[in-house]
């Protein structure tokens, strides 16, 4: 709309390099068109954002003298000669001797022969790889590029810029549509970011920034261009989760909760336990969000047992108290049963009417809840994703309390919040996140913090232990057992699948009741169980009336079971870092000192790294630095369902400097300018909808 008035005035006749396909561009024909679109090149303003994934300085080469063992270099050399051969073990091997006036190198490659009629003897080669030493130095299948002679300023004697390719794409052809692109093109990029902001952040202009993120003039130019397209990536996603806050806050009004001063007196008197100085701020946080006609929006962050359902109970019942209905909703059955007993045992006493939704829940039977939803019967009810089938109304939903948040799908909270008349968000997360990446993932939520734990609670001791201490371990357990405490045993299988040499709970279950502990009580329960045979085996475990505990990571989240004092987890090698974290929270809850201990071998560095983590620290947001760093924010957070935002360029761990200095812009943008009708503002406007085309909903948790 504001675009277009702009559009319509200059240079008709001049295609602008966002519209323009790449097909126009010289050498590209319709095959290699194909290819482009592979690499997500449609117009010429894609290639111009086809960003490096790094640079060789071919200005100045390592001489191979100077070459360090172990480290990525370039080597620039000619070819000495080529060789092959098939070993023992039938692999083909090819190698090429490549020298400078220093010395030489070689270049050996596995298992594709075909090399071979690709090189000739005298050719130059620039070739890049990690360098190794065995007996010569050599580098294991290193990227390659044939020199032409000529004059070639695009390719040789500078910083020279290295794509991802696909195949049938080659460097230098990349590297000479993109300088076509620029050389033809560049003047007609649309410069996104305001001057006024580029002037406060002292940031390159567009034009600059393109053309020296692909040919940089020197390493100082591209550090400026990195700067400015990296802002320009999270500047825009900052300013979808201004607008969506917006949204939030002036949006159709939400429910005003009365406040009742004695209201937290009563609370507190329900539980047998003073409430930390973390929950009680949080408690405040919320019932002033509560208050607020705005609807809440917020995040409780705090690690396993800080005591975050106690801080979602207060909400509750406040909610209910101004006559609404609130509901939460867990990811497991076992969860939500283990929240509906035992929020029912604190508020059944009040007169508060509590119900249990699931999914196998007979159909007379939820039909029943369904209607006393729906007449408003129920006060608060607690249940799995059960809870956002259409067949489930509310009478007047007040409050959405989302448990475990990172579990659940954008899409589904989102649902459960549209049962409601824009009714108060708790969504509670127990993997701590760092800062940064909770300004981006959770960029348009309140936040509030536990950051104590529970006084008395004692610290779980945690050993990494090897198979052979096997029996010891076991020994260890009965000892536990003898004191009266109780025990998990977690497996990352059901069943064995005979290959995998990894322990299965169903096996071990039978093994250790017949020849390990055929004198106690063991348990076993994991996923494929029914809902009932699962709750039945939880109360039994709560009851004391079975000593070990056998399963899978079905007890990852939330269980409860104060007298458990010991867990054993089998390959934890298997775990992430996260994950493991989350299975030991479920000890160390009780009056008593606590005893993790990792059964397995951790074959890898990375696993080398998260056994020693887990035995350094128990603090979950030390926990969730490492993982994060161990894993990177994409697989840190699984899936893209969980509201991590793609992104092509920065990286938030990296760049989390620019991330909230473009964060403070844009949230700055869209309050002096909150629809973005500014003029001034128009092209980022564009850029915002192309970039999130009817997505706004799912960057971020709805
Ligand atoms: P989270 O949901 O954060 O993992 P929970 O709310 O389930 O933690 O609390 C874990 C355990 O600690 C529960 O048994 C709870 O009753 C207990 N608890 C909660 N707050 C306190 C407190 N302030 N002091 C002592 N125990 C507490
Ligand atoms: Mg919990």
């Amino acid at each position: 709309m504001q675009g277009k008035k702009l559009d319509s005035t200059p240079k008709a006749y001049q295609p602008r390099a966002e519209k323009l396909d790449v097909r126009y561009l010289k050498g590209v024909g319709p095959k290699r068109v194909e290819l482009l679109n592979r690499l997500g090149i449609n117009t010429v303003e894609d290639l111009l954002y086809y960003l490096p994934r790094r640079y060789e300085d071919r200005s100045n080469f390592t001489l191979v003298r100077d070459l360090k063992i172990g480290e990525y270099q370039t080597v620039k050399g000619k070819v000495l000669t080529l060789s092959g051969h098939i070993t023992k073990r039938r692999i083909s091997v090819f190698q090429i001797a490549l020298g400078d006036k220093t010395g030489v190198i070689y270049c050996v490659w596995f298992n594709q022969p075909f090399l071979k009629k690709f090189f000739k003897t005298g050719q130059k080669l620039i070739v890049y790889g990690k360098v190794e030493k065995y007996g010569k130095l050599q580098i294991n299948h290193p990227e390659y590029e044939v020199v032409k002679t000529g004059t070639d300023s695009v390719n040789i004697g500078r910083i020279t810029p290295i794509y991802s390719l696909t195949q049938d794409v080659s460097q230098r052809y990349l590297r000479f549509l993109a300088h076509e692109a620029i050389e033809r093109f560049l003047f007609s990029a649309n410069e996104k970011l305001p001057a006024y902001i580029r002037a406060r952040r002292h940031l390159a202009d567009i034009r600059f920034a393109i053309r020296n993120i692909h040919f940089p003039a020197s390493f100082g130019n591209l550090d400026k261009a990195y700067k400015r397209i990296v802002f320009e990536e999270f500047f825009i996603l900052q300013l979808a989760l201004a607008l969506k806050k917006r949204d939030v806050k002036t949006g159709a009004p939400g429910i005003r909760h009365k406040l009742d001063a004695r209201l937290i007196d009563s609370f507190k008197k329900l539980f047998p336990f003073e409430l930390t100085k973390s929950q009680l701020k949080a408690i405040n946080e919320i019932q002033i969000d509560m208050a607020n006609p705005k609807p809440m929006n917020r995040l409780l962050e705090g690690d396993v047992g800080s005591g975050k359902t106690v801080v979602a109970i207060y909400a509750l019942l406040l909610t209910v108290q101004n006559g609404y209905q609130a509901s939460i909703m867990a990811p497991t059955e076992i969860l939500a049963r283990q929240h509906y007993v035992n929020i029912s045992e604190l508020l059944m006493p009040l007169g508060v009417n509590i119900r249990f939704l699931v999914s196998g829940l007979k159909p007379a039977k939820r039909l029943e809840i369904e209607n006393e939803i729906e007449s408003g019967e129920a006060d608060v009810v607690i249940g799995t994703h059960a809870l956002i089938w259409q067949g489930v109304k509310f009478k007047k939903l007040g409050l959405v309390v989302v448990d475990e948040q990172h579990k659940f799908g954008v899409t589904q909270r989102h649902v459960l919040r549209k049962k409601g008349l824009n009714p108060d968000v708790l969504v509670m997360t127990a993997t701590p996140i760092p800062r940064t990446l909770a300004l981006t993932v959770y960029g348009d939520l309140d936040i509030s913090v536990i950051k104590e734990l529970p006084k008395g609670r004692y610290p779980i001791s945690t050993w990494c232990v090897e198979e052979q201490k096997r029996r010891e371990v076991y020994e260890f357990i009965r000892e536990e057992v003898k004191k009266g405490r109780q025990a998990y045993i977690v497996y990352p299988r059901i069943w064995s699948t005979g290959q995998s040499g990894l322990k299965a709970a169903a096996a071990m279950y039978n093994k250790l009741q017949t020849e390990v502990f055929s004198d106690l009580r063991l348990g076993l329960i994991h996923g494929r169980m029914l809902l009932k045979e699962k709750n039945d085996i939880m109360k039994k475990f709560k009851d004391k009336k079975i000593d070990i505990l056998l399963s899978t990571t079905v007890i990852e989240v939330g269980i409860d079971v104060a007298n458990a004092s010991c867990m054993v987890i089998e390959n934890a090698e298997r775990f992430g870092l996260s994950q493991l974290h989350q299975l030991r929270g479920r000890i160390g809850r009780g009056d008593y000192p606590s005893y993790c201990v990792l059964l397995g071998s951790p074959g890898t560095e990375a696993a080398k790294k998260r056994f020693y983590t887990m035995s350094q620290t128990q603090d979950g947001f030390k926990v969730a630095e490492e993982d994060l760093e161990l894993r990177g924010p994409g697989e840190f957070f699984g899936t893209k369902q969980h509201g991590l935002p793609e992104l092509r360029f920065g990286n938030i761990l990296r760049d989390f400097e620019i991330m909230e200095q473009a964060r403070t812009e844009a949230f700055e943008m869209v309050r002096e300018d909150p629809y973005l009708r500014n003029p001034r503002n128009s092209f980022v406007h564009d850029a915002l909808k192309k970039r999130f085309a009817g997505r706004l909903e799912l960057i971020s948790v709805g």
